[in-house]
């Protein structure tokens, strides 16, 4: 389980988190959802300690971390962002490879193994030799969580992963993560896609402010909203 409790960070005087609380058992999905501004990027770079929260813990099974270094921590988590952010130089394959070569010590078979085979649970096997830019925006998305799948993290996180995707292709990457979800990855995915949220995941985090306003069950979340800032949020955005 990844627990963050009571967690504050401030850029300057602005107080962006204050004091939130999550918790996410190993094998389930949790969504943020929210407001623009409210905090849940932030959050997900505190939970791996891109930075660090000035107030608050983070805890792996019940275990502080933050006395270890930041490192440990970032290998167990896979991030995937809005922005690919896959290296244009190198083929898809060589941009799987290239963390469980520096990172996990494989060598350059094993890693090619790997990159393959990671690259074929995306259904991109045939892409290994091609440039990023020779692929469509979906595809590019689906090398960028082979390549965070290839380091085995226990636990995943998404930023936003179809927000710059052309409507057509935002499907096929949905797909992906509603099959990682399935097969029992730990997730915590920030999205827009409602749809994700309800059906697909365990738990819905609500932030507004750089605080946590609700938390519940989908079903508790979409129908049964309590506070007025949900429902205000759920009215603008259904
Ligand atoms: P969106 O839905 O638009 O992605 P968000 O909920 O992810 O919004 P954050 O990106 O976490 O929101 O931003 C929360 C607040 O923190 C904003 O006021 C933003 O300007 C501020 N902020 C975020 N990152 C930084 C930074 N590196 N330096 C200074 N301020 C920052
Ligand atoms: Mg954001």
């Amino acid at each position: 389980s990844l627990t963050g409790q009571d967690l504050h960070l401030s850029f300057g005087d602005n107080h962006v988190l204050r004091g939130v609380d999550i918790h996410v058992e190993a094998g389930t999905t949790t969504t943020v959802i929210g407001p623009s501004g409210s905090g849940k990027s932030t959050l997900l770079r505190v939970l791996n300690r891109l930075h660090e929260p000035q107030q608050g813990d983070i805890l792996i099974d019940g275990r502080s971390v933050l006395k270890d270094d930041p490192d440990q921590l970032r290998r167990r988590i896979g991030m995937v962002f809005q922005q690919f952010n896959l290296f244009p130089h190198r083929t898809v394959a060589q941009n799987v490879e290239l963390g469980p070569r520096k990172l996990l010590g494989l060598d350059k078979d094993e890693a090619r193994a790997l990159a393959i085979a990671q690259l074929e649970s995306v259904g991109l096997a045939h892409k290994a030799d091609a440039r990023p830019s020779t692929l469509s925006g979906g595809q590019q998305q689906r090398v960028a969580i082979a390549r965070a799948l290839a380091m085995h993290p226990q636990i995943m996180f998404f930023d936003e992963a179809t927000s710059a995707l052309d409507p057509e292709l935002v499907k096929g990457v949905l797909a992906l993560m509603t099959d990682l979800s399935e097969q029992g990855m730990t997730m915590i995915v920030v999205t827009h896609e409602m749809g994700y949220a309800r059906d697909v995941s365990d738990h819905v985090v609500f932030m507004d402010e750089g605080m946590v306003v609700e938390t519940g069950a989908p079903e508790q979340i979409f129908t049964d909203a309590r506070s007025d800032r949900l429902k205000t949020f759920l009215s603008q955005i259904l």
